[in-house]
């Protein structure tokens, strides 16, 4: 039997979300007509495509529906102070189990860098000033000074579990709020893994991801050579990264994908749970009110102190 998502004869047809561009594979019978991402009913089917990319890889859930409900319910009590209250009042309305396409990508880097280097060295400094009778007098201080020096070089490493969604309904910034996954748990992909739960399958080119993982890349080893530099502080890292050797691999994560309305005027919010570690991560809707309120008492804080300081001078 082959491995792909859509067995052929199987009872499983696509989706597609004319409004995120998800793109779901899912048996008939849980059909749904409601995109499990945005929340949207602009769903179409259409025919499983037969040249659909052969995930290698998957991660089980572990995080089971009720436990992240609760999570999800937490993290909007707990959400930040100037969140608006019918957000932290909202309840979690639509809820998907979905396994999401993303690439897992592993890489070697060589980096040409140069910086300035700075090395710190204290200074004995002989100063003249004036003593409490008005007699001028000679001091020592001990000052600490900096000495740059330029340096070049070559840095190289192997830049691994690197991961970038391939869905159009989750974007990289709200995959990365919920990992890392544990990459020791991943399997090689069997269908059986999916059965009774919704699959997507890539909304996004192979190049785009691998476009997003060089660039994700680039960023890791910045932080890397940033590490790497030697003496007390460094300035103008410049660097040109070339990666070779690159693996890829598709992978299907588990999430927990939900809804929250909070206003019935405003498209519901996603908010995405990681299904194996139970990390909750999506944006939360910040009230102008309380913002304001809060910049007001600083200023009104200031105004206090400034006035005490005037009348206590
Ligand atoms: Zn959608």
């Amino acid at each position: 039997m082959p491995a792909e998502v859509t067995p052929a004869k199987s009872g499983y047809i696509e989706i597609n979300c004319q409004s995120c561009g998800s793109s779901l594979i899912v048996e008939s019978k849980m059909l749904t007509a409601i995109c499990p991402y945005c929340a949207s009913s602009s769903i179409i089917q259409r025919p499983p495509a037969k040249d659909l990319p052969r995930p290698s890889f998957a991660i089980g859930f572990v995080i089971d529906h009720d436990r992240a409900t609760e999570l999800v319910r937490q993290w909007l009590r707990k959400s930040h102070i100037f969140a608006r209250s019918d957000f932290r009042r909202a309840g979690p309305e639509l809820t998907r189990g979905v396994y999401l396409p993303g690439y897992l990508y592993s890489a070697v880097s060589d980096s040409n860098f140069s910086a300035s280097i700075g090395e710190n060295y204290t200074e004995t400094q002989t100063y003249t000033t004036t003593d409490s009778k008005g007699r001028t007098v000679t001091r020592t201080r001990t000052v600490t000074r900096t000495e740059w020096r330029p340096l070049s070089g070559r840095h190289s490493c192997y830049v691994m579990d690197v991961v970038v969604t391939a869905s159009r309904g989750v974007g990289n910034a709200e995959l990365q709020a919920i990992e890392p996954f544990d990459l020791r748990a991943l399997r090689r992909f069997q269908p059986a893994l999916i059965t009774g739960w919704l699959a997507e399958r890539p909304s996004r080119t192979r190049e785009d991801c691998l476009r997003m993982a060089r660039s994700e890349t680039r960023g890791k080893v910045g932080v890397m050579l940033k590490n790497f530099m030697p003496g007390d502080s460094h300035r103008g890292l410049r660097f040109e990264t070339k990666v070779s050797r690159e693996v890829i691999h598709l992978v299907l994560f588990p999430i927990w994908s939900f809804a929250v309305r909070y206003d019935p005027h405003k498209a519901p919010l996603q908010i995405l749970v990681n299904g194996q570690t139970g990390r909750v991560g999506g944006k939360v809707p910040v009230s102008s009110m309380k913002v304001s309120l809060a910049i007001a008492g600083v200023v009104l804080l200031i105004g206090l102190l400034v006035l005490l300081f005037l009348l206590a001078d």
